[in-house]
């Protein structure tokens, strides 16, 4: 049997809202990818006077994978770089999506073009394939420095296979994950050197230089440097930790300038906590409140090790925090009714969403037993103190879960099909949610979705 609390149930009272028009910068983003891509293939174009023969078509074949393999790296990193605007409009975990969509085909291109420039050019030289090999990595300009890279590029993707990846440490993923940094900066020069489009042709190394070390001053700005200059500005430490329900915690954190971070409610940062076997990993935990006169607060779940650490952080730890990061936040927003839907631990960027969403606001909070919900104290007060409708769904007995349906969410929320969702929850309850969303006639548009699980 599932158990499902009411609060409050009114209309908003008050809060004033406006109508948020959707960012075109998502769109804006896939436009100039794409844009970039028909450049590279403009330039192979524009240099191929005929291609004939089957050497001709395998050589030509080789050289636009390879020209899109180098752009799509850049486009790679560029995703990654954090850049708040993208991060903002986008997403993170849809830059992230994107990113590793992107990997895969660049992965298939790299590979592509190694296989086919060998086999053309052993058609033309008329040498077998393992003796053209050798002749192209031993003989041409920075060709062995490629293919170490190209080596190193296959290991990042077989490690980064969903298969791989359950098996190591998302840290140990994340650290390996750099040798793509190394592996790109190896292969670069051989593009330049042995690409029949940029030999002689001066424009085209103008701009293939232009596009690596824009990308590249990107990565060291957003990456670093901001981190590091906010690191020492803000002088964040751990002011308190307070259990919130069984195996959840509340970390209470102080610094100084912290208006200048400019944390949105539903935003998250990485949180380098420098203590005994927490400072190597930086792990992405959401406001759990909005960020208020030099004080933040995250509510944190023990998944592992770092978050099961935290309940032992003790006050006054020192701090590194990188962000804010991430679109889930009022500005996604298109209708004047939203509804909040989390599940466990998901609760967290959308206790602070309820708090500061203007508009009708309602949420569906889910979890396993009455105790694990966390934060319940302050929801129910918020609830009260915007007339807003708050429903607490908790499965009882353990193990049995109530399915998430279109008729069961219509019942809790009248004219749902006019709301704007943001959803929060483990991937099983994500996944029940937006099915059940789409079926009661939600568009997909309107489903705002930030998942914890990389
Ligand atoms: C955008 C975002 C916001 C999040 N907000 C919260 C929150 O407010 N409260 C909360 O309790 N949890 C939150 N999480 C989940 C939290 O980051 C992980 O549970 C935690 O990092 C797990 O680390 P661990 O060492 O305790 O567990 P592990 O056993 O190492 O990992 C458990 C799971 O978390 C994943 N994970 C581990 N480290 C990271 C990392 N650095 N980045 C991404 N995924 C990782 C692993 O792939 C694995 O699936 C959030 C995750 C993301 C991506």
């Amino acid at each position: 049997m599932t158990t499902t609390f009411t609060s409050t149930t009114y209309a908003s009272r008050g809060m004033r809202h406006r109508r948020p028009r959707r960012s075109i910068v998502p769109f804006l983003a896939q436009l100039v990818i794409w844009t970039g891509a028909a450049g590279v293939l403009a330039l192979w174009w524009s240099d191929t006077t005929s291609v004939i023969g089957p050497a001709g078509w395998l050589t030509g074949a080789g050289r636009i994978t390879g020209l899109l393999a180098g752009y799509a790296c850049a486009v790679l990193l560029a995703l990654m770089a954090r850049i708040p605007l993208l991060d903002h409009t986008v997403g993170t975990d849809r830059l992230a999506r994107w990113h590793a969509l992107g990997g895969r085909c660049t992965i298939s291109l790299t590979l592509a073009h190694t296989l086919l420039i060998i086999w053309g050019y052993s058609l033309t030289s008329h040498t077998n394939v393992v003796s053209q090999t050798s002749t192209l990595v031993l003989h041409y300009p920075d060709l062995l420095k490629g293919t170490a890279g190209f080596l190193l590029f296959l290991a990042t993707g077989v490690l980064s296979a969903r298969a791989a990846r359950r098996k190591i440490s998302y840290e140990t993923w994340h650290y390996l994950h750099f040798a793509t940094y190394l592996a790109i900066f190896l292969t670069y020069g051989h593009q330049l050197s042995n690409g029949a489009d940029f030999v002689g042709n001066r424009l085209a190394q103008a701009a293939w230089y232009t596009l690596f070390l824009g990308v590249a001053a990107l990565v060291a700005w957003h990456r670093f440097a901001v981190p590091l200059r906010r690191g020492l500005r803000h002088r964040l430490r751990v002011t308190a930790v307070h259990p919130e329900a069984p195996g959840v915690v509340s970390v209470h954190l102080g610094g100084e300038h912290l208006d200048e971070l400019g944390g949105e409610p539903g935003q998250f940062l990485r949180w380098r906590f420098l203590a005994r076997g927490l400072w190597w990993t930086a792990n992405p935990y959401s406001l759990s409140a909005p960020a208020q006169t030099g004080r933040l607060r995250i509510t944190v779940k023990t998944a592992g090790g770092h978050s099961g650490a935290l309940a032992r952080l003790a006050p006054g730890t020192r701090v590194w925090a990188e962000g804010p990061y991430g679109g889930f936040t009022a500005h996604r927003r298109t209708a004047p009714k939203v509804l909040l839907l989390a599940g466990g631990v998901g609760i967290t960027p959308l206790r602070a969403l309820f708090e500061t969403l203007p508009g009708q606001v309602t949420l569906i909070y889910r979890a396993r037993r009455p105790e694990d919900l966390a934060l319940r104290g302050e929801i129910d007060a918020i609830a009260a103190h915007r007339r807003a409708a708050v429903h607490y769904i908790v499965d009882e007995p353990a193990g049995y879960s109530s399915p998430l349906t279109a008729s069961g969410l219509s019942s809790l929320v009248p004219d749902l099909a006019a709301h704007d969702v943001y959803l929060c929850g483990p991937p099983g309850m994500a996944e029940a949610a937006i099915s059940a969303l789409r079926e009661a006639g939600v568009p997909g548009r309107r489903i705002h979705h930030e998942s914890f699980a990389f």
